[in-house]
Protein backbone atom coordinates (compact mmCIF):
# COMPACT_ATOMS: atom_id res chain seq x y z
CA UNK A 1 0.00 0.00 0.00
CA UNK A 2 1.37 3.85 -1.10
CA UNK A 3 2.32 5.63 1.94
CA UNK A 4 0.59 9.47 0.83
CA UNK A 5 2.24 12.33 1.96
CA UNK A 6 1.84 15.86 1.36
CA UNK A 7 4.24 18.00 0.02
CA UNK A 8 4.23 21.20 0.39
CA UNK A 9 6.39 21.99 -2.87
CA UNK A 10 3.35 20.37 -4.83
CA UNK A 11 0.64 21.82 -2.37
CA UNK A 12 -1.03 18.11 -2.65
CA UNK A 13 -0.71 14.90 -1.23
CA UNK A 14 1.72 12.38 -3.11
CA UNK A 15 2.47 8.71 -3.22
CA UNK A 16 5.80 8.26 -1.80
CA UNK A 17 8.82 7.30 -3.62
CA UNK A 18 12.24 7.12 -1.94
CA UNK A 19 15.16 7.38 -4.44
CA UNK A 20 16.74 4.27 -2.75
CA UNK A 21 15.52 1.53 -0.50
CA UNK A 22 17.21 3.16 2.51
CA UNK A 23 15.13 6.68 2.72
CA UNK A 24 17.31 9.99 3.86
CA UNK A 25 15.42 12.37 5.61
CA UNK A 26 16.83 15.68 7.57
CA UNK A 27 14.67 18.00 10.11
CA UNK A 28 15.48 21.10 11.42
CA UNK A 29 16.51 21.01 14.91
CA UNK A 30 16.60 22.97 18.00
CA UNK A 31 18.85 26.40 18.62
CA UNK A 32 19.94 25.30 21.87
CA UNK A 33 20.31 28.67 22.87
CA UNK A 34 17.46 27.72 25.94
CA UNK A 35 14.82 24.78 26.95
CA UNK A 36 12.49 23.87 23.96
CA UNK A 37 9.20 24.23 24.60
CA UNK A 38 6.02 22.07 24.04
CA UNK A 39 5.82 23.49 20.95
CA UNK A 40 9.06 22.36 19.44
CA UNK A 41 8.41 19.30 20.93
CA UNK A 42 5.44 18.92 18.36
CA UNK A 43 8.51 19.54 15.06
CA UNK A 44 10.02 16.35 16.48
CA UNK A 45 6.92 14.11 17.74
CA UNK A 46 5.86 14.81 13.83
CA UNK A 47 9.21 13.58 12.48
CA UNK A 48 9.37 10.73 14.47
CA UNK A 49 5.52 9.87 13.80
CA UNK A 50 6.84 10.01 10.19
CA UNK A 51 9.63 8.35 10.68
CA UNK A 52 7.71 5.51 12.22
CA UNK A 53 5.15 4.97 9.32
CA UNK A 54 7.86 4.66 7.16
CA UNK A 55 9.27 2.17 9.10
CA UNK A 56 6.29 0.50 9.66
CA UNK A 57 6.10 0.07 5.71
CA UNK A 58 9.18 -1.75 6.11
CA UNK A 59 12.03 1.39 5.08
CA UNK A 60 15.12 1.74 6.59
CA UNK A 61 15.47 5.36 7.34
CA UNK A 62 18.43 7.58 8.00
CA UNK A 63 17.34 10.45 9.96
CA UNK A 64 19.88 13.47 10.61
CA UNK A 65 18.50 16.04 13.04
CA UNK A 66 20.83 19.37 13.64
CA UNK A 67 21.85 21.44 16.29
CA UNK A 68 22.16 25.29 15.93
CA UNK A 69 25.06 26.44 18.25
CA UNK A 70 26.35 29.15 16.04
CA UNK A 71 24.53 31.54 13.32
CA UNK A 72 20.96 31.61 14.47
CA UNK A 73 20.31 35.60 14.59
CA UNK A 74 17.76 37.27 16.70
CA UNK A 75 15.90 38.02 13.45
CA UNK A 76 15.39 35.40 10.26
CA UNK A 77 16.31 38.50 8.30
CA UNK A 78 20.27 38.54 9.16
CA UNK A 79 19.96 41.22 11.33
CA UNK A 80 19.98 41.45 15.23
CA UNK A 81 22.92 39.43 17.77
CA UNK A 82 23.87 35.95 17.80
CA UNK A 83 20.95 34.11 20.17
CA UNK A 84 23.82 31.58 21.50
CA UNK A 85 26.51 35.34 22.07
CA UNK A 86 23.39 36.49 23.94
CA UNK A 87 22.26 33.45 26.17
CA UNK A 88 26.23 33.42 27.07
CA UNK A 89 26.37 37.19 28.12
CA UNK A 90 22.89 36.58 29.98
CA UNK A 91 23.79 33.45 31.55
CA UNK A 92 27.96 33.88 32.18
CA UNK A 93 28.57 30.53 30.64
CA UNK A 94 30.55 29.94 27.43
CA UNK A 95 28.40 29.62 24.56
CA UNK A 96 29.98 26.18 24.66
CA UNK A 97 28.65 25.11 27.79
CA UNK A 98 25.38 26.73 26.92
CA UNK A 99 25.35 24.71 23.74
CA UNK A 100 25.86 21.75 25.89
CA UNK A 101 23.42 22.11 28.71
CA UNK A 102 20.23 23.00 26.59
CA UNK A 103 21.16 19.86 23.94
CA UNK A 104 20.99 17.52 27.28
CA UNK A 105 18.06 18.90 29.00
CA UNK A 106 16.18 18.90 25.04
CA UNK A 107 17.85 14.85 24.60
CA UNK A 108 15.96 13.93 28.43
CA UNK A 109 13.02 15.75 26.42
CA UNK A 110 13.56 13.03 23.32
CA UNK A 111 13.79 9.88 25.32
CA UNK A 112 10.69 11.15 27.48
CA UNK A 113 8.64 11.47 24.24
CA UNK A 114 9.44 8.08 22.89
CA UNK A 115 11.11 9.75 19.65
CA UNK A 116 13.51 7.39 17.88
CA UNK A 117 17.09 9.02 18.78
CA UNK A 118 18.35 10.02 14.78
CA UNK A 119 21.32 8.34 12.91
CA UNK A 120 22.94 11.31 13.24
CA UNK A 121 22.44 14.47 15.52
CA UNK A 122 24.29 17.18 13.71
CA UNK A 123 26.30 20.24 15.06
CA UNK A 124 26.38 23.37 12.87
CA UNK A 125 30.27 24.74 14.46
CA UNK A 126 31.25 21.25 13.94
CA UNK A 127 30.31 21.43 10.25
CA UNK A 128 32.46 24.64 9.76
CA UNK A 129 35.10 23.52 7.17
CA UNK A 130 31.88 22.01 5.03
CA UNK A 131 29.67 25.46 5.58
CA UNK A 132 32.81 27.26 3.92
CA UNK A 133 33.02 24.49 1.07
CA UNK A 134 29.69 25.57 0.27
CA UNK A 135 30.04 29.21 0.05
CA UNK A 136 33.34 28.43 -2.24
CA UNK A 137 31.16 26.56 -4.65
CA UNK A 138 28.81 29.72 -4.84
CA UNK A 139 31.04 32.06 -5.14
CA UNK A 140 32.67 29.88 -8.27
CA UNK A 141 29.62 30.10 -9.58
CA UNK A 142 28.72 33.74 -8.89
CA UNK A 143 26.07 33.32 -7.06
CA UNK A 144 27.38 35.60 -3.67
CA UNK A 145 28.70 39.13 -3.48
CA UNK A 146 30.56 40.50 -0.67
CA UNK A 147 29.32 43.74 1.48
CA UNK A 148 31.11 45.46 4.58
CA UNK A 149 28.42 42.72 6.65
CA UNK A 150 29.59 39.70 4.98
CA UNK A 151 29.10 37.58 2.06
CA UNK A 152 25.45 37.11 0.76
CA UNK A 153 23.69 34.73 -1.66
CA UNK A 154 22.16 36.63 -4.77
CA UNK A 155 18.69 35.08 -5.01
CA UNK A 156 17.97 37.18 -8.18
CA UNK A 157 20.43 34.52 -10.10
CA UNK A 158 18.36 31.65 -8.44
CA UNK A 159 15.85 31.39 -11.10
CA UNK A 160 13.49 29.52 -8.70
CA UNK A 161 13.96 30.98 -5.96
CA UNK A 162 10.76 31.26 -3.65
CA UNK A 163 9.08 28.44 -5.31
CA UNK A 164 8.28 26.19 -1.63
CA UNK A 165 6.40 29.39 -0.10
CA UNK A 166 4.97 30.50 -3.78
CA UNK A 167 6.41 33.90 -2.70
CA UNK A 168 5.38 36.54 -5.14
CA UNK A 169 9.16 37.52 -5.89
CA UNK A 170 7.92 40.86 -8.31
CA UNK A 171 5.72 42.20 -5.71
CA UNK A 172 8.14 41.17 -2.62
CA UNK A 173 11.01 43.09 -4.19
CA UNK A 174 9.23 46.06 -5.77
CA UNK A 175 6.61 46.12 -2.56
CA UNK A 176 7.37 49.04 0.25
CA UNK A 177 10.57 50.23 0.20
CA UNK A 178 12.33 47.99 3.65
CA UNK A 179 16.03 49.07 4.48
CA UNK A 180 17.92 46.24 3.13
CA UNK A 181 21.41 48.14 3.89
CA UNK A 182 24.26 46.98 1.51
CA UNK A 183 22.20 43.78 0.49
CA UNK A 184 21.32 44.25 -3.28
CA UNK A 185 17.57 42.89 -2.89
CA UNK A 186 15.26 41.98 0.33
CA UNK A 187 15.58 38.26 -0.40
CA UNK A 188 19.16 38.37 -0.17
CA UNK A 189 20.58 36.25 2.63
CA UNK A 190 24.05 35.87 4.38
CA UNK A 191 25.94 32.86 4.06
CA UNK A 192 29.15 34.21 6.15
CA UNK A 193 28.93 37.12 8.67
CA UNK A 194 31.88 38.68 9.82
CA UNK A 195 32.85 39.63 13.28
CA UNK A 196 32.68 43.28 13.66
CA UNK A 197 33.90 42.88 16.96
CA UNK A 198 35.36 39.90 19.01
CA UNK A 199 33.58 36.54 19.22
CA UNK A 200 33.22 33.97 20.98
CA UNK A 201 32.83 31.99 18.23
CA UNK A 202 34.10 33.10 15.09
CA UNK A 203 36.91 31.18 12.39
CA UNK A 204 38.74 32.38 9.50
CA UNK A 205 37.64 31.78 6.03
CA UNK A 206 38.79 32.90 2.89
CA UNK A 207 36.90 36.41 3.21
CA UNK A 208 37.78 37.02 6.62
CA UNK A 209 36.77 36.46 10.62
CA UNK A 210 33.41 35.60 11.37
CA UNK A 211 30.17 33.05 11.49
CA UNK A 212 28.30 30.91 9.07
CA UNK A 213 24.83 32.23 8.09
CA UNK A 214 22.39 30.16 10.24
CA UNK A 215 20.50 28.70 6.41
CA UNK A 216 23.98 27.57 4.90
CA UNK A 217 23.86 24.99 7.75
CA UNK A 218 21.01 22.88 7.21
CA UNK A 219 22.22 22.36 3.78
CA UNK A 220 26.01 21.92 4.24
CA UNK A 221 25.41 19.23 6.70
CA UNK A 222 22.33 17.40 4.74
CA UNK A 223 24.04 17.30 1.26
CA UNK A 224 27.24 15.88 3.63
CA UNK A 225 25.35 13.08 5.35
CA UNK A 226 22.48 12.21 2.81
CA UNK A 227 23.91 13.35 -0.90
CA UNK A 228 22.77 15.69 -2.96
CA UNK A 229 19.02 14.87 -3.15
CA UNK A 230 17.46 14.37 -0.20
CA UNK A 231 13.94 12.07 0.41
CA UNK A 232 12.25 14.36 2.74
CA UNK A 233 13.12 17.45 4.48
CA UNK A 234 10.79 18.54 8.07
CA UNK A 235 10.41 21.73 9.87
CA UNK A 236 7.72 23.61 11.20
CA UNK A 237 5.79 25.93 8.94
CA UNK A 238 7.38 28.40 9.86
CA UNK A 239 10.21 27.61 8.02
CA UNK A 240 8.48 27.69 4.53
CA UNK A 241 9.18 31.08 3.47
CA UNK A 242 12.76 32.08 4.96
CA UNK A 243 15.10 29.01 6.40
CA UNK A 244 13.68 26.57 3.63
CA UNK A 245 13.28 28.90 0.90
CA UNK A 246 17.10 29.94 0.82
CA UNK A 247 18.04 26.00 1.86
CA UNK A 248 16.78 25.09 -1.79
CA UNK A 249 18.36 28.67 -3.29
CA UNK A 250 21.44 27.54 -1.94
CA UNK A 251 22.04 23.52 -2.59
CA UNK A 252 20.38 23.97 -5.63
CA UNK A 253 22.25 26.44 -7.52
CA UNK A 254 25.50 24.54 -5.77
CA UNK A 255 24.78 20.98 -6.88
CA UNK A 256 22.38 21.99 -10.34
CA UNK A 257 20.29 19.14 -8.45
CA UNK A 258 16.78 19.29 -6.83
CA UNK A 259 17.21 19.37 -3.30
CA UNK A 260 14.56 17.63 -1.30
CA UNK A 261 11.76 15.36 -3.14
CA UNK A 262 9.29 15.66 -0.25
CA UNK A 263 9.20 19.00 1.77
CA UNK A 264 6.69 18.59 4.89
CA UNK A 265 5.79 21.04 7.67
CA UNK A 266 4.30 21.03 10.95
CA UNK A 267 1.57 23.41 11.77
CA UNK A 268 1.75 25.55 15.38
CA UNK A 269 1.35 24.77 18.68
CA UNK A 270 -0.98 27.54 19.65
CA UNK A 271 -3.05 29.19 22.41
CA UNK A 272 -6.29 28.41 23.32
CA UNK A 273 -7.05 31.37 21.30
CA UNK A 274 -5.53 30.24 18.16
CA UNK A 275 -2.42 32.92 18.72
CA UNK A 276 1.40 31.51 18.04
CA UNK A 277 3.53 31.26 21.19
CA UNK A 278 7.19 30.95 20.80
CA UNK A 279 10.12 30.61 22.75
CA UNK A 280 11.07 34.54 22.50
CA UNK A 281 7.71 35.41 24.14
CA UNK A 282 7.95 33.17 26.42
CA UNK A 283 4.63 31.47 27.52
CA UNK A 284 4.89 27.75 26.40
CA UNK A 285 5.67 25.03 29.29
CA UNK A 286 9.13 22.36 29.05
CA UNK A 287 7.73 18.88 29.30
CA UNK A 288 9.39 19.34 32.93
CA UNK A 289 6.54 21.59 33.64
CA UNK A 290 4.12 19.50 32.62
CA UNK A 291 5.69 16.77 34.55
CA UNK A 292 5.33 18.81 37.81
CA UNK A 293 1.79 19.75 37.40
CA UNK A 294 0.97 15.58 37.05
CA UNK A 295 0.85 15.08 33.48
CA UNK A 296 3.25 11.80 32.01
CA UNK A 297 5.35 12.91 28.73
CA UNK A 298 2.85 9.94 27.31
CA UNK A 299 0.07 12.41 28.36
CA UNK A 300 1.57 14.98 25.82
CA UNK A 301 2.55 12.75 23.18
CA UNK A 302 -1.32 11.33 23.10
CA UNK A 303 -2.38 14.72 22.69
CA UNK A 304 -0.36 15.44 19.82
CA UNK A 305 -1.81 12.46 17.97
CA UNK A 306 -5.27 13.45 18.45
CA UNK A 307 -5.15 16.40 16.02
CA UNK A 308 -3.52 16.53 12.19
CA UNK A 309 -0.15 17.43 12.10
CA UNK A 310 -0.37 20.05 9.37
CA UNK A 311 -3.55 21.93 11.55
CA UNK A 312 -2.82 24.18 14.49
CA UNK A 313 -3.34 22.64 17.48
CA UNK A 314 -5.10 24.83 20.39
CA UNK A 315 -3.09 23.87 23.74
CA UNK A 316 -4.97 23.92 26.71
CA UNK A 317 -4.46 22.00 29.88
CA UNK A 318 -7.84 21.10 29.77
CA UNK A 319 -7.12 19.06 26.34
CA UNK A 320 -4.22 17.73 28.22
CA UNK A 321 -6.28 16.42 30.59
CA UNK A 322 -8.56 14.71 28.26
CA UNK A 323 -5.83 12.91 26.95
CA UNK A 324 -4.23 11.84 30.60
CA UNK A 325 -7.64 10.42 31.26
CA UNK A 326 -7.82 8.41 27.65
CA UNK A 327 -3.99 7.49 28.37
CA UNK A 328 -4.39 6.00 31.71
CA UNK A 329 -7.75 4.52 30.69
CA UNK A 330 -5.39 2.86 28.10
CA UNK A 331 -2.98 1.94 30.45
CA UNK A 332 -5.65 0.12 33.25
CA UNK A 333 -7.12 -1.67 30.09
CA UNK A 334 -3.79 -2.99 28.56
CA UNK A 335 -3.03 -4.41 32.22
CA UNK A 336 -6.08 -6.36 32.26
CA UNK A 337 -6.00 -7.68 29.03
CA UNK A 338 -2.97 -8.92 29.79
CA UNK A 339 -4.45 -11.58 31.96
CA UNK A 340 -7.29 -12.44 30.24
CA UNK A 341 -7.70 -15.78 28.41
CA UNK A 342 -11.17 -16.52 27.01
CA UNK A 343 -11.36 -17.86 23.65
CA UNK A 344 -12.24 -15.30 20.40
CA UNK A 345 -11.43 -14.31 16.87
CA UNK A 346 -8.81 -13.17 15.41
CA UNK A 347 -9.52 -9.60 14.09
CA UNK A 348 -5.58 -9.06 13.46
CA UNK A 349 -5.83 -8.62 9.73
CA UNK A 350 -8.70 -6.31 9.47
CA UNK A 351 -7.82 -4.09 11.83
CA UNK A 352 -4.40 -4.00 10.80
CA UNK A 353 -5.15 -2.88 7.38
CA UNK A 354 -7.43 -0.30 8.68
CA UNK A 355 -4.86 0.88 10.97
CA UNK A 356 -2.36 0.99 8.02
CA UNK A 357 -4.63 2.82 5.76
CA UNK A 358 -4.89 5.36 8.40
CA UNK A 359 -1.46 6.22 9.25
CA UNK A 360 -0.83 5.56 5.37
CA UNK A 361 -2.91 8.44 4.60
CA UNK A 362 -0.62 11.31 5.38
CA UNK A 363 0.05 9.96 9.21
CA UNK A 364 -3.92 10.49 9.99
CA UNK A 365 -3.34 9.41 13.77
CA UNK A 366 -6.12 10.15 15.18
CA UNK A 367 -8.22 8.05 12.54
CA UNK A 368 -5.15 5.51 13.94
CA UNK A 369 -5.90 5.86 17.40
CA UNK A 370 -9.83 5.60 16.97
CA UNK A 371 -8.80 2.29 15.46
CA UNK A 372 -6.64 1.32 18.16
CA UNK A 373 -9.36 1.76 20.47
CA UNK A 374 -12.14 -0.17 18.42
CA UNK A 375 -9.61 -3.30 18.38
CA UNK A 376 -8.70 -2.61 22.14
CA UNK A 377 -12.87 -2.55 22.83
CA UNK A 378 -13.54 -5.43 20.87
CA UNK A 379 -14.55 -8.23 23.34
CA UNK A 380 -14.57 -11.04 21.21
CA UNK A 381 -11.13 -10.37 19.30
CA UNK A 382 -8.79 -13.30 21.04
CA UNK A 383 -6.93 -11.78 23.93
CA UNK A 384 -3.41 -12.71 23.22
CA UNK A 385 -3.74 -12.14 19.50
CA UNK A 386 -5.07 -8.34 20.10
CA UNK A 387 -2.29 -7.27 22.89
CA UNK A 388 0.56 -8.33 19.72
CA UNK A 389 -1.78 -6.30 17.02
CA UNK A 390 -2.05 -3.52 20.03
CA UNK A 391 2.00 -3.28 20.53
CA UNK A 392 2.53 -3.36 17.08
CA UNK A 393 0.49 -0.22 16.57
CA UNK A 394 2.52 1.47 19.20
CA UNK A 395 5.31 0.85 16.67
CA UNK A 396 4.04 4.05 15.13
CA UNK A 397 1.81 5.41 17.99
CA UNK A 398 4.85 5.11 20.80
CA UNK A 399 2.84 5.01 23.71
CA UNK A 400 4.44 2.33 25.66
CA UNK A 401 2.06 0.24 25.43
CA UNK A 402 4.93 -2.31 26.11
CA UNK A 403 5.44 -0.82 29.70
CA UNK A 404 1.74 -0.80 30.57
CA UNK A 405 1.96 -3.94 33.09
CA UNK A 406 0.69 -4.30 36.35
CA UNK A 407 4.10 -3.03 38.13
CA UNK A 408 5.59 -5.70 41.00
CA UNK A 409 5.88 -3.40 44.23
CA UNK A 410 8.90 -4.27 46.10
CA UNK A 411 7.89 -4.29 49.74
CA UNK A 412 11.16 -2.93 51.81
CA UNK A 413 12.41 -5.79 54.82
CA UNK A 414 10.89 -4.09 57.51
CA UNK A 415 7.72 -4.13 56.43
CA UNK A 416 7.97 -7.75 55.78
CA UNK A 417 9.27 -8.24 59.39
CA UNK A 418 6.58 -6.08 60.74
CA UNK A 419 3.69 -8.36 58.77
CA UNK A 420 5.16 -11.69 60.16
CA UNK A 421 5.37 -10.53 63.60
CA UNK A 422 1.89 -9.59 63.01
CA UNK A 423 0.76 -12.95 62.09
CA UNK A 424 2.24 -14.64 64.68
CA UNK A 425 0.58 -12.52 67.25
CA UNK A 426 -2.60 -13.08 66.11
CA UNK A 427 -2.20 -16.59 65.63
CA UNK A 428 -1.53 -16.30 69.41
CA UNK A 429 -4.86 -14.68 69.68
CA UNK A 430 -3.01 -11.38 70.78
CA UNK A 431 -4.83 -9.01 68.72
CA UNK A 432 -4.68 -5.60 70.39
CA UNK A 433 -0.63 -6.13 69.59
CA UNK A 434 -1.53 -7.24 66.41
CA UNK A 435 -3.49 -4.12 65.84
CA UNK A 436 -0.41 -1.83 67.05
CA UNK A 437 1.95 -3.02 64.07
CA UNK A 438 -0.84 -2.77 61.59
CA UNK A 439 -0.32 1.45 62.66
CA UNK A 440 3.32 0.87 62.06
CA UNK A 441 2.90 -0.82 58.75
CA UNK A 442 0.63 1.85 57.87
CA UNK A 443 2.66 4.58 58.89
CA UNK A 444 5.22 3.18 56.43
CA UNK A 445 3.00 3.35 53.80
CA UNK A 446 1.21 0.05 53.45
CA UNK A 447 -2.53 -1.06 54.53
CA UNK A 448 -3.20 -4.86 55.81
CA UNK A 449 -6.12 -6.50 54.68
CA UNK A 450 -6.55 -9.48 56.58
CA UNK A 451 -8.42 -12.40 54.00
CA UNK A 452 -9.56 -15.48 55.35
CA UNK A 453 -6.63 -17.59 55.03
CA UNK A 454 -3.38 -14.92 54.87
CA UNK A 455 -3.42 -11.08 54.71
CA UNK A 456 -2.33 -8.87 52.01
CA UNK A 457 -0.25 -5.85 51.58
CA UNK A 458 -1.34 -2.92 49.49
CA UNK A 459 0.72 0.21 49.42
CA UNK A 460 -0.81 3.50 49.46
CA UNK A 461 -1.17 6.02 47.20
CA UNK A 462 1.51 8.92 47.59
P1 LIG B 1 14.02 26.61 17.07
O1 LIG B 1 14.67 25.98 18.29
O2 LIG B 1 13.39 27.92 17.37
O3 LIG B 1 15.01 26.69 15.92
O4 LIG B 1 12.82 25.66 16.61
C1 LIG B 1 12.90 24.27 16.47
C2 LIG B 1 11.72 23.71 15.70
O5 LIG B 1 10.47 23.94 16.38
C3 LIG B 1 11.52 24.31 14.30
O6 LIG B 1 11.21 23.25 13.39
C4 LIG B 1 10.33 25.24 14.47
O7 LIG B 1 9.66 25.43 13.26
C5 LIG B 1 9.50 24.49 15.48
N1 LIG B 1 8.56 25.31 16.28
C6 LIG B 1 8.84 26.45 16.96
N2 LIG B 1 7.75 26.90 17.64
C7 LIG B 1 6.75 26.01 17.39
C8 LIG B 1 5.36 25.89 17.81
N3 LIG B 1 4.78 26.78 18.64
N4 LIG B 1 4.63 24.85 17.34
C9 LIG B 1 5.19 23.93 16.52
N5 LIG B 1 6.49 23.97 16.10
C10 LIG B 1 7.26 24.99 16.52
ZN1 LIG C 1 17.16 24.02 9.10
Amino acid sequence: MAIELYNTLSRKKEAFKPIKKEVRMYSCGPTVYSWQHIGNMRAYVFADILRRVIEYNGYKVKHVINVTDVGHLTSDADEGEDKMELASEKEGKTAGKIAQFYFQEFEKDVRKLNIEAPWKWAWATKHIKEQIELIKKLENKGYTYKTKDGIYFDSRKFKDYGKLARLNIKELRAGKRVDVGEKKHKTDFALWKFSQEKRQQEWKSPWGVGFPGWHLECSAMAMKYLGNTLDIHTGGEDHISVHHTNEIAQSESATGKKFVNYWMHNGFLVDEEGRKVSKSKGGLYTITELEERGYKPEHFRYLLLLTYYRKPLHFSLENLDAARNAWERINRKVIELRKEKHKGVDRTKEYGLEFLKAVNDDLNTAKALDIFWKALNDFDFTPGRKIVLLEKFDRVLGLNIKGMKEKKVVVPAEVKKLLEQREQLRKQGKFAQADILRQRILELGYTVEDKPKSSVLIKNSS
